[in-house]
């Protein structure tokens, strides 16, 4: 074989990592911070009553018949509002930034956040530009608007750290950056506070949601953004027809028209998931650890005994994320040396109570 074909990349391609988390399979897998109770018994349905349509047909283009029911759900029905679906919200990342980066211009954000996002950059030609968090994990506002960066991009709940970002430093980008502001709210349906309602105050905010955490449907792919319509539609063209498939469509549909087992099931799992985790963070607090505050379904722990804690509760049927070589500027990480676990919170019994049994083994 010759390498004819690879000389032929594009630049910059080789150097693309693939995306690649921890892979050893373990009867308890909190590493992703998808629903660990499954999927609303709506979807299950939905999808296991398909007709034969839904495979032999196309979806519909962009999506139609799930826009009420996205901007209800976020609470933004208004004139001139829109809403955009895609593959994930990865696909709404993506195309937001194709949408409106010219390549060779910036998109800053805070770090450590979604490792996904230097990568889409390059992918689309843009340089990620980082800043490292205020104290506490909040963003620094007015560093991120002296950027000047085409794309401001804010994730809150952030991941990984599992923080929340303050309204005022929210809204402060939001008045004063020129560019898109892209607030990535993956994890809205465990945060005390959601920033959808910024996009009132400004046509350049687009905030990013997915069906991939709080609603169980990671593997079906529906993602979704709202802002001004003008915004969404450029979004949608730079994203191309078809990215939602029928099934996840009508598996959508489902969660939002079959209260007990669709939204009611999401909401009453996400305040599951929101008791569960401050009992899992007393917990660790009880074996000597210093979790973050977490605003997401996933709690953060920085340590630098992070790689040998993942391995040892890999070896125990449990797995879970370990990050390494993060920024230390803010004061959690620097004592930890940049290391920290990240697990995700599920059923108390049968998930939380053998992981806080392996931590304590390891641990002593
Ligand atoms: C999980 C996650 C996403 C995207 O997930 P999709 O499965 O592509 O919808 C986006 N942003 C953040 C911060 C995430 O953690």
């Amino acid at each position: 074989m010759s390498d004819r074909g690879s000389a032929l990349a594009r630049a910059g391609i080789h150097a693309l990592p693939l995306y690649a988390p921890d892979a050893a399979a373990c009867a308890i897998d909190l590493s992703d911070n998808t629903n660990l109770w499954g999927a609303p018994p709506a979807a299950l349905r939905a999808v296991n009553e398909l007709p034969a349509s839904s495979l032999s047909r196309y979806p519909s283009l962009y999506s139609e018949p799930l826009r009420d029911a996205l901007l209800r759900y976020a609470g933004v029905q208004a004139p001139g509002v829109g809403v955009v679906t895609g593959c994930g919200s990865d696909d709404i990342l993506d195309s937001t930034m194709r949408a409106f980066g010219v390549p060779g211009e910036s998109i800053a954000f805070c770090a450590p956040t979604f490792s996904m996002i230097p990568v889409l950059a390059r992918l689309n030609g843009l340089v990620p530009v980082e800043i490292p968090f205020a104290n506490g994990f909040d963003i620094d506002a007015d560093r991120l608007v002296e950027c000047n960066a085409k794309i401001t991009y804010l994730c809150s709940p952030n991941n990984p750290t599992s923080t929340a970002i303050s309204r005022a430093a929210a809204e402060h980008v939001v008045a004063h950056a020129k560019g898109i502001v892209l607030i990535d709210e993956a994890y809205a349906e465990f945060a005390p506070e959601v920033f959808v309602d910024l996009i009132a105050r400004s046509e350049h905010v687009v905030v990013a949601r997915t069906f991939s955490k709080a609603f169980g449907l990671a593997g079906l792919r529906v993602g979704y953004a709202v802002g001004s319509n003008e915004v969404v539609r450029l979004i949608e063209r730079a994203r191309g027809p078809y990215k939602v498939s029928s099934v996840a469509e009508r598996a959508v549909l489902a969660v939002f028209s079959e209260g007990a087992d669709g939204l009611e099931w999401v909401a009453r799992h996400a305040r599951l998931t929101m008791e569960n985790r401050a009992r899992f963070i007393g917990a660790l607090r009880g074996l000597g650890l210093d979790p973050l505050e977490s605003a997401a379904n996933f709690v953060m722990v920085p340590t630098p005994r992070a790689p040998e804690l993942q391995r040892a509760l890999s070896a125990r049927g449990i797995l879970v994320r370990a990050f390494g070589g993060m920024r230390r500027d803010v004061p959690a990480l620097s004592a930890s040396n940049g290391a920290a676990l990240r697990i995700g919170v599920g059923p108390w019994e049968e998930m939380m109570v053998p992981t806080l049994d392996a931590l304590r083994e390891a641990l002593t």
